[in-house]
């Protein structure tokens, strides 16, 4: 199946599908799939939605999110309906990888796999797949896809509100990774009427206290700098995470005020979590960080914003993120 036409007849009836996420999904994660999942239920299909880990509490006002099944929590009561599955839609991620368990799981079972994604480097597990790097967000691609589908009709307010969150969240409030046609999607989500500075608040003035405490303790006491390689770096250890009792989303968009200082082209976040330490990746311009998370640390993503993992310890990480540093960054005399 590699035709729009073919996926148009797949859904001409009413079938049982599943929409699958990335694990800690993030703005784009959940809004793509729950505006994916409210558009296919308009069509008379069977829709369950699901992620392998939590979802960051900023996101508790997206409709339909208290049906939303965790895979790690909920996978026994969703099995069944991954059995009679026809159809599973992958958004917002490039590789099975990215899905855990969930992912064998899906890759056993026969159902059509629709992919719908911006991730550099697509693994081919999919059958029919909409996969375009220079999308913001895959809320985004999935307002293209009902375009194509011929069903932009079918848009209403709970579906904007999906696809501005995940557009929103995955640009930074639309400062990076936009092209003309965001903003024209952007345009046609306030369209019907939605309020977009109520959500920009929901997303960007909803913190906790803790967290603001969290950022500031991060700025000021996990913060290096390393100005030869015009990198900044920040570090959270398992002491700051029971100290700060930091959850989920807790630590999101702490890396970018890294890249607020005008001389600093790299920007790393560390964290050392139950498992493993992960490595939050932000970069200005030409540097590709998902080259570094590719090569160095089992992950990707996009150009300027990647991600990866490592088992291990959390020294280790950090100095062979340092290590790594010379073959991507120019040295700078500092005088
Ligand atoms: P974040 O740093 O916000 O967790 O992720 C930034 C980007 O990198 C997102 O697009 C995310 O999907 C991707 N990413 C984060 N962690 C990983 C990972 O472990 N593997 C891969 N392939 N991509 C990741
Ligand atoms: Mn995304």
């Amino acid at each position: 199946m590699e035709e729009i036409k073919d996926l148009k007849e797949l859904l001409r009836m009413p079938k049982n599908i599943l929409i699958t996420s990335h694990r800690n999904p993030d703005g784009d994660a959940l809004g793509s799939s729950i505006a994916l999942s409210l558009y296919l239920q308009k069509l008379g299909h069977k829709v369950k939605v699901t992620a392998p880990s939590e979802y960051p509490s900023t996101f508790t006002y997206l409709p339909q999110i208290e049906d939303f099944y965790i895979y790690d929590v909920h996978h026994e009561e969703l099995e069944p309906f991954i059995d009679v599955c026809e159809v599973i839609f992958s958004l917002d991620y490039n590789g099975l990888d990215r899905i855990d368990k969930l992912g064998e799981r899906i890759a056993a079972t026969d159902a059509k796999i629709v992919m719908i994604d911006h991730h550099l480097d697509p693994e081919p597990f999919y059958d029919f797949g909409l996969s375009d790097t220079s999308s913001s967000s895959t809320a985004e691609l999935v307002y293209h896809f009902m375009g194509l589908m011929d069903h932009a009709k079918y848009l209403d307010q709970d579906i904007a509100q999906c696809i501005l969150t995940g557009l929103i969240t995955d640009t930074g409030s639309f400062k990076y990774n936009t092209r003309p046609n965001t903003f024209i999607c952007a345009a046609k989500m306030q369209e019907t009427g939605i309020d977009v500075k109520e959500i920009q608040d929901l997303i960007f003035n909803s913190m906790k206290i803790k967290q603001m405490k969290l950022l500031a303790h991060a700025l000021y006491k996990r913060m290096e700098i390393i100005e030869e390689y015009s990198t900044g770096i920040i570090v959270l250890n398992k002491y700051d995470y029971s100290n700060f009792n930091i959850q989920r989303g807790d630590t999101e968009g702490i890396v970018n005020y890294l890249l607020m200082m005008s001389d600093i082209k790299l920007a790393a976040l560390i964290t050392q979590q139950p498992q493993i330490v992960k490595i939050s990746l932000r970069s200005k311009g030409d540097i590709s960080v998902q080259e570094i998370a590719r090569n160095h640390f089992k992950g990707g993503g996009h150009k300027n914003a990647s991600g990866g993992a490592q088992y291990g310890s959390l020294t280790k990480v950090i100095e062979k993120f340092k290590e790594i540093l010379p073959m991507y960054m120019e040295k700078k005399e500092i005088t």
